[in-house]
């Protein structure tokens, strides 16, 4: 992961907030009230090369004194992760197979997506993505070779800027990104895949929905929110000015071990998502990524949970249960 730096730029409020992210699980731990003797599990080690990293104001959310917490579960570096796993590896979705120049993605039709930077607010300690090789595949560097290439695909009509979270990038920064998106023709939607909303809703800064508006491209904004804890008055504040730029607005989660997997969990989730003008999109089976075997939930269970959420919420309000397979056309629906 690359830290965040804008060279030569005054830093903006919500740079600064991430700046003073937890990096430390002992800090992160106090600030709960937690005895790390209740959590034997936890992994210090301070040359972690995927260290802790969470936004205070999403350590705010958690439950003080409580030691599985479900947004807790999600970010705390632990020595389950040092488990090897048969079938769990590095590129678990076959990235690095999909790369048709560097940076730039395409395993469907008519979509690619683009590594627009390898940071992270927040790190989630199932990521499919922790190893990704963002050094030589990310970014910035290649953007405008990227943009060429994509310049020779006529089929592509929407562009999904990915990362890491490109939400991460400054707005100045991602002026340009759209910029040189809405000028290939045949683009017709932008799409971005963040965490950063849910993590710390100051992100969504005036300047970003000025920039989403004004853009020739429709916008979709996929979130990604695993538990209805996540959702709170500040991120509903966030997400109505993104709706009000005219951005569609999707969420994916993953489907996680002791943090969503019931029925009542993935209910309060949907409902809270549409509260705050959300319509759930994906329910991924977790990729299996080396390291987060601890966090997969087996299919038999999967489906049963969604037989349950189809029994109890809108048709519209039940997410697809997918899981991705590398070489496949498209993400693969499970069906319950
Ligand atoms: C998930 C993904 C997409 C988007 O797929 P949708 O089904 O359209 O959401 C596009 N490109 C890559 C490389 C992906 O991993
Ligand atoms: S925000 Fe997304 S890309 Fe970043 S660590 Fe979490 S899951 Fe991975």
């Amino acid at each position: 992961m690359i830290p965040f730096s804008t060279p030569g730029l005054q830093p903006e409020q919500w740079q600064h907030e991430l700046a003073r992210a937890f990096s430390d699980p002992r800090e992160l731990l106090a600030f709960l009230d937690l005895d790390p003797a209740d959590l034997p599990a936890v992994d210090f080690d301070p040359a972690n090369p995927f260290p802790l990293r969470v936004p205070r104001y999403f350590a705010r959310l958690m439950r003080r004194g409580d030691p599985h917490d479900p947004l807790l579960a999600q970010v705390l570096p632990t020595l389950a992760e040092h488990v090897e796993r048969v079938g769990y590896v590095q590129d678990p979705v076959g990235d690095l197979d999909a790369v048709r120049e560097n940076a730039l993605l395409q395993k469907y039709h008519g979509r690619a997506l683009a590594i627009t930077t390898g940071a992270c607010a927040v790190h989630c300690r199932y990521c499919f993505r922790r190893y990704f090789p963002y050094a030589e595949q990310s970014s910035l560097r290649h953007w405008q070779a990227a943009m060429k290439t994509l310049a020779t695909m006529p089929d592509v009509n929407e562009l999904i800027l990915s990362g890491g979270d490109p939400l991460s990038l400054s707005d100045r920064r991602l002026a340009t990104l759209l910029d040189d998106a809405a000028r290939l023709a045949q683009l017709q939607r932008l799409r971005l895949h963040t965490r950063l909303p849910v993590v710390l809703p100051e992100r969504v800064t005036r300047e970003l929905c000025e920039m989403l508006h004004e853009s020739r491209l429709d916008v979709v904004v996929v979130i990604h929110a695993n538990h209805p804890n996540e959702i709170t008055p500040e991120l509903g504040c966030a997400l109505a000015q993104l709706r009000r730029a005219g951005a569609m607005l999707l969420n994916q989660a993953v489907l996680l071990k002791d943090i969503n997997d019931d029925a009542d969990t993935l209910v309060r989730l949907s409902e809270s998502l549409f509260a705050v003008g959300v319509m759930p999109y994906y329910l991924h089976l977790l990729d299996p990524v080396a390291g987060a075997a601890h966090f997969d939930v087996d299919e038999p269970h999967a489906k049963t949970l969604m037989t349950r959420l189809c029994a109890r919420l809108p048709g519209y309000l039940v997410p697809k249960l997918v899981r991705e397979i590398a070489g496949e056309p498209n993400k693969t629906p499970i069906a319950p």
